[in-house]
């Protein structure tokens, strides 16, 4: 499909299936994306964090400090990376994902996740 028609379609579904923020109900402009409101109730993890469980530090630490936790139990943990702090907007992400069927939020969490592994 040329760039015209890709827009003439996505105008049309836009039409009869307004796009909706990943997170909640609300009407966004685009597909796969968030409102505002879980845009900014969404806390991305960044570094610092812990090297084993990549809970973020509040403070700058080496490359590969590890959180008390993961001193105290050590090797309980390779390592993980999740893609947000937990909280309203993340639980609504993943409960809609996983038991409301809103399996179109796939590509952006997938995009997000891949990038917190890297
Ligand atoms: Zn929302
Ligand atoms: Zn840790």
């Amino acid at each position: 499909m040329t760039g015209h028609a890709t827009r003439f379609v996505r105008g049309a579904l836009d039409l009869v299936l307004p796009p909706q923020c990943l997170a909640c109900d609300a009407l966004v402009r685009a597909p796969g994306t968030l409102c505002h409101a879980c845009w900014d109730g969404s806390v991305f993890i960044s570094a610092p964090l812990c090297a084993a469980c990549g809970v973020p530090f509040e403070f700058d630490q080496a490359p590969e400090a590890l959180c008390g936790a993961c001193v105290r139990e050590r090797a309980r943990i390779n390592r993980a990376r999740a893609v947000f702090v937990y909280n309203d907007v993340s639980r609504n992400l993943a409960i809609g994902l996983k038991h409301r069927d809103r399996t179109h939020s796939a590509p952006a969490l997938g995009r997000w996740l891949a990038r917190a592994g890297r």
